[in-house]
């Protein structure tokens, strides 16, 4: 169940999409929750550089991996602004990080970047639970995804 605490820090990681998309990224952000609701980390895209493994929920994992014992990083939350693709789900599930919650989905994503006309990516889309069975996963939330799908049509409609 998502609650309003979730639902706070889902609008957070909106917010750190839309900076992500001004500053001429991908617009995808993400929060790292410790158990008892402090936001330990956060971070958005940086794959303008050209390095496009520079997605937040792997900044993240690697974060907790750097600075969180096995036990604390099972009992944290990562909410994120987008489902997590194939590598930061692995990268999450490496780490032992605990419950993901996400505004928009990969299928979402997926569907909506087709509408677009974007080239298919060169990683498969794939759900959290086909890379990492059995962690607590939550979303889409239906109006958070609404504000998500219009950031990926600000970014392909100025190419
Ligand atoms: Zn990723």
């Amino acid at each position: 169940m998502v609650n309003d605490s979730d639902l706070r820090h889902l609008r957070r990681c909106v917010e750190l999409a839309r900076e992500a998309l001004e500053a001429g990224d991908e617009p995808f952000g993400s929060l790292l929750v410790g158990a008892d609701g402090t936001v330990l980390a956060e971070d958005r895209n940086r794959v303008s550089g050209g390095d496009h493994t520079r997605h937040p929920e792997f900044e993240l994992a690697r974060w907790a991996a750097e600075h969180l014992p096995a036990g604390e990083r099972a009992a944290a939350t990562v909410f994120t602004s987008g489902e997590h693709c194939p590598m930061c789900a692995a990268a999450h599930g490496w780490v032992g990080l605990g419950r993901i919650v996400y505004a928009s989905s990969t299928e979402q994503l997926t569907e909506w970047l087709a509408a677009l006309g974007v080239p298919p990516s060169p990683v498969r889309a794939l759900p959290i639970g086909e890379i990492v069975p059995g962690l607590p996963v939550e979303g889409p939330v239906p109006e958070l995804a609404d504000e998500v799908h219009a950031l990926h049509r600000r970014l392909h409609e100025k190419h």
